[in-house]
């Protein structure tokens, strides 16, 4: 579908739009003395504050629930700074509409669902207010556009996507694991759409913050939004990952924002050289894999031949472990080496596959 998006915010010149403030609404006074501290910074746009929680398991701190939209109301008024929060029904549309919050969030447990993105999206309809829609908590880009989609369909306009990672299963560094290439392609669905970099879920711990949220930025995406609470270790919810106003200072000084492009024509020149060189080199590697493809033709067509099985573990081991050594040797990490051998093996089986499906002998 064709959609034209306008942005939540305009961006202001030269930075990302900066959003900041505690994962839950806890009290009034934490509420607002945060609030008071990232306003004195001077450059955060958005105050964020979970009025609802949607949490992993029951039992958990659930959320202060409507009272906390008053304190999201004194902080627009002490402070001027706009106030965002999370939405997941039409009680929270029609709650937060009425104590003047002015951005709207869905999170990663509600674009998950498509009934309850539409319950959200019909409950918006008609009304003018910006909408932030985080991806879902699977990496499934169709339904991060869906829900998208049905938000658009309400009327609405003025829509971001954020992006907080993606569930995983086993052992990682990440809370929820980046999957770069997934907010990369839905920017280049969408070019006008804003991404908003969640480096906060992303990472789930304070030591990564500054490194996830630099690559938000050297990917120009067009936000960030970062917890902040006033006593991180006392949190009631995400606890790990909340830094205090003056660590989240810090973490913005040291933020490079980068430029998306310069009239410098020595850059413009230089950079073109290395492209063309770039295009070069994927011309040949296209050229490598369309002649290794054939060569495994070749295999498929005799392995049928001799009634022999497409799959050879032993060899595919030992291609993997050549691989990986020789990689590394060129400054390739494992992880790299590893799912793009896994893909071109993946294409080679689908070929000797479709050898052994032809008629014939
Ligand atoms: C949150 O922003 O605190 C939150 C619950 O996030 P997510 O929906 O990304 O898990
Ligand atoms: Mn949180």
């Amino acid at each position: 579908m064709q959609m034209t998006f306008q942005p939540i915010l305009e961006r202001p010149a030269g930075r990302p739009i900066l959003i900041a403030g505690p994962c839950s609404a806890e009290t009034e006074a934490q509420v607002l003395l945060t609030a008071h501290e990232l306003s004195k910074l001077g450059y955060v746009d958005l105050y964020r504050a979970g009025i609802w929680k949607p949490r992993t398991r029951p039992g958990e701190f659930e959320g202060i629930g409507t009272i906390g939209l008053s304190w999201l109301r004194r902080v627009k008024e002490e402070t001027g700074l706009k106030v965002t929060t999370e939405v997941a029904n039409t009680q929270h549309v029609f709650e937060s509409l009425k104590y003047g919050v002015d951005v709207l969030w869905l999170g990663a447990r509600t674009t998950v669902n498509p009934f309850s993105v539409q319950e959200v999206a019909d409950a918006l309809k008609g009304v003018d207010i910006p909408v932030i829609v985080k991806n879902p908590v699977n990496p499934d880009l169709k339904l991060w556009i869906g829900a998208i989609e049905r938000i658009y369909n309400a009327g609405i306009r003025r829509i971001a996507a954020l992006h907080r990672g993606f569930s995983h299963h086993g052992e990682s560094s990440y809370r929820n694991v980046p999957r770069w290439q997934i907010p990369i392609e839905l920017r280049r669905l969408f070019p006008d759409l804003q991404i908003i970099c969640d480096n906060s879920h992303i990472c789930g711990r304070r030591d990564t913050l500054f490194a996830v949220a630099q690559r938000g930025m050297d990917l120009n995406f067009d936000g960030l939004m970062t917890e902040v609470h006033p006593r991180p270790d006392e949190a009631w919810s995400d606890a790990a990952q909340q830094i205090t106003p003056e660590q989240y200072g810090h973490l913005v000084s040291k933020l490079k924002f980068r430029e998306l492009s310069t009239d410098n024509p020595e850059f413009i020149q230089h950079i073109e050289h290395l492209r063309h060189e770039i295009d070069e080199i994927d011309e040949e590697l296209l050229n490598l894999l369309g002649r290794r493809m054939k060569l495994s033709e070749g295999i498929g067509k005799y392995k049928k031949r001799n009634n022999i099985a497409i799959l050879q573990a032993g060899r595919w081991a030992e291609i993997l472990e050549r691989g990986v050594v020789a990689g590394k040797k060129r400054g390739l990490s494992e992880e790299f080496i590893t799912s793009i051998l896994r893909s071109i093996h993946d294409e080679s089986i689908n070929h000797q596959e479709r050898i052994m499906l032809e008629g014939g002998e």
